[in-house]
């Protein structure tokens, strides 16, 4: 495995671990795919943890800018599913805090914990485990943004993008691999749906 492990590399590790599989799903916005993606469940093992992080953490430490701000960089996630991965670069950059946002209910507003205070001009770096529409990182981009935080780059482990994510350009973007899933829009529409192949839904 190399420092900064391959797309070929986090493919295989993915599969191993249960993080992604074949077959046929159904998400929540009503999109079917051909893939599962998960990276939890990868994130779930020590070594395989590490293994990522690391790789992430190698890939920010080569930006000079970046390198510069490690010991004021608040490494900061949309979701749980970020969690794994903000404290894995956090520790692999010696970096000087996590922290998440959070919403109570679905058609509420990010936000962070009760006293958690974004100090002006403070250095966050956005983490999280999968890119995909980005609408997720682009409001959190936003409520850091409003408390006075300066966004200095994105980081995730997967960059899957759909047709419609979220560019967050000039921001430094970082991921491990991009894995392009074949998305359709409804069952409609689905090769697999018309192939008569069972669907799983995807809870979240
Ligand atoms: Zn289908």
């Amino acid at each position: 495995m190399h420092l900064v492990p391959t797309q070929e590399e986090v493919v295989k590790l993915l599969r191993r671990t249960g993080g992604l599989r074949d077959g046929h799903f159904e998400y929540t916005t009503g999109l079917h795919a051909n893939e599962y993606l998960q990276v939890a469940l990868t994130m779930r093992y020590y070594e395989a943890a590490k293994v990522l992080s690391v790789g992430l953490s190698r890939q920010l430490r080569a930006h000079s800018d970046i390198r510069a701000m490690i010991p004021e960089l608040s490494i900061v996630t949309p979701e749980t599913a970020g969690l794994p991965v903000a404290y894995g670069v956090c520790e692999a950059l010696r970096a000087h805090q996590v922290y998440w946002a959070e919403r109570e209910n679905t058609d509420e507003p990010l936000r962070f914990r009760q006293y958690l205070e974004v100090k002006p001009k403070e250095k966050v770096l956005l983490v999280d485990d999968i890119l995909r529409s980005g609408v997720r990182l682009a409001e959190l981009k936003a409520l850091v943004e409003s408390r006075g935080g300066e966004v200095v780059g994105v980081a995730v482990v997967i960059y899957q993008p759909n047709p419609w994510a979220v560019s967050f350009d000039p921001l430094p973007f970082y991921y491990l691999a991009k894995l392009d899933a074949m998305y359709y829009k409804d069952a409609a529409s689905c090769d697999l749906c018309k192939r008569g192949i069972p669907v799983e839904k995807v809870w979240i």
